[in-house]
C-alpha cells in the first residue's frame, strides 16, 4: 500500500516536471500558470490534470480540440512515479532482485533518518532525471538542472567523506571527466557534447571511487546497445553520425550502479582487485 502512495506521490512530482521541462528557457511563468493545451490554449479542468490517468481516458488527445497529447506527460509521470518507488525500495531496506539488504546506508538507521535519506536521494536523482529528460529533448546539458544535481552530489560526497577515499573520489571524477573533454575536444563535439563532461564529473563525484567506473562503462555499454539498436531498427533516421544524446545513458548508468551497489562492488572486487 505504501509503494502505491509513494508511486503516485512521485508520479504527482513528474506531473510538475513536465511542465518545467516544456517552459524551461521559453520565458514562460512555472509556476504562476495553469496547465494549457498547446493547440487550442484552452485551460485544463483538474480532471484533465491527473497524472497518468488522464492521458489513458483522454486517450491521448486534447478534451475541447482533439489534439494529440505529447507521450512525454505519462512516460515522465510514470518515471518519476517509478524513481520514487525504487529509491524508496531501495533506502529503506526491502531489498531487491540481486541484493537481499542494502550496506550503502546504515542499516541499523531509525525512520526518521530513512526517510531523509530517501527524501535526499530522490531529490537528487530527480534533479538528474530532469538534466537527461532536457538534454533528451534538446541534446542540451541544462546547466540550471546540472548544478542542482551538483549540490546534491557535492553532499553526498561529503557525507561520504569520514569512510575516507576523497583523494580517490576526487581523482577519479576529475580523470573521468577529462575523458569525456577529450572525447568532445577530438571528435570536433560529434561523439559527445561539452556539457557531458560537467555530467560525468558530477555523477562520478556523487557516486565515488570505484563505483564511478563501474558507472563510466554501464554508460558506454548501454549507449552501444541502444546504438545498435537504433541502427538495426531505424537505419535511415538514424545513421552512424547522428547524435545521440548521451546524459540519458550516463543517468541511468548512475541510477543503476547506485541501485545495484552491492553487486557493482563485488564484481569490482572480483575483476579488479
Ligand atoms: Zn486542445
Amino acid at each position: 500500500m505504501i509503494f502505491v502512495l509513494v508511486f503516485v506521490l512521485g508520479a504527482i512530482i513528474g506531473s510538475f516536471f513536465n511542465v518545467v521541462l516544456l517552459r524551461k528557457n521559453t520565458g514562460e511563468s512555472i509556476i504562476f500558470m495553469g496547465s494549457r493545451c498547446f493547440s487550442c490554449g484552452k485551460k485544463l479542468a483538474w480532471w484533465q490534470n491527473i497524472p497518468i490517468l488522464s492521458f489513458i481516458f483522454l486517450r491521448g488527445r486534447c478534451f475541447y480540440c482533439g489534439s494529440r497529447i505529447s507521450w512525454q506527460y505519462p512516460i515522465v509521470e510514470f518515471l518519476v512515479g517509478l524513481l520514487a518507488v525504487a529509491v524508496y525500495w531501495r533506502v529503506w531496506g526491502i531489498g531487491s532482485i540481486l541484493i537481499p539488504a542494502p550496506t550503502l546506508f546504515d542499516v541499523s538507521m531509525k525512520g526518521a533518518e530513512k526517510t531523509i535519506n530517501h527524501l535526499l536521494f530522490f531529490s537528487a536523482f530527480s534533479a538528474l532525471f530532469l538534466v537527461a529528460a532536457y538534454d533528451f529533448r534538446t541534446k542540451i546539458i541544462d546547466s540550471h538542472f546540472l548544478y542542482i544535481f551538483g549540490a546534491f552530489a557535492a553532499v553526498e560526497f561529503l557525507l561520504r567523506y569520514p569512510a575516507g577515499g576523497i583523494a580517490g573520489d576526487l581523482v577519479s571524477s576529475f580523470s573521468i571527466a577529462l575523458f569525456f573533454y577529450l572525447l568532445w575536444r577530438f571528435s570536433g563535439g560529434r561523439w559527445m557534447g561539452r556539457g557531458d563532461a560537467n555530467l560525468a564529473f558530477f555523477i562520478s563525484l556523487f557516486l565515488g571511487w570505484p563505483m564511478n567506473s563501474a558507472a563510466l562503462f554501464v554508460s558506454f555499454w548501454l549507449g552501444g546497445a541502444v546504438g545498435i539498436l537504433l541502427l538495426i531498427f531505424k537505419s535511415g533516421k538514424f545513421g552512424l553520425k547522428s547524435e545521440i544524446p548521451f546524459g540519458p545513458f550516463m543517468a541511468s548508468a548512475a541510477f543503476v550502479v547506485w541501485y545495484f551497489g552491492d553487486f557493482f562492488r563485488e564484481l569490482i572486487k572480483a575483476f579488479v582487485l
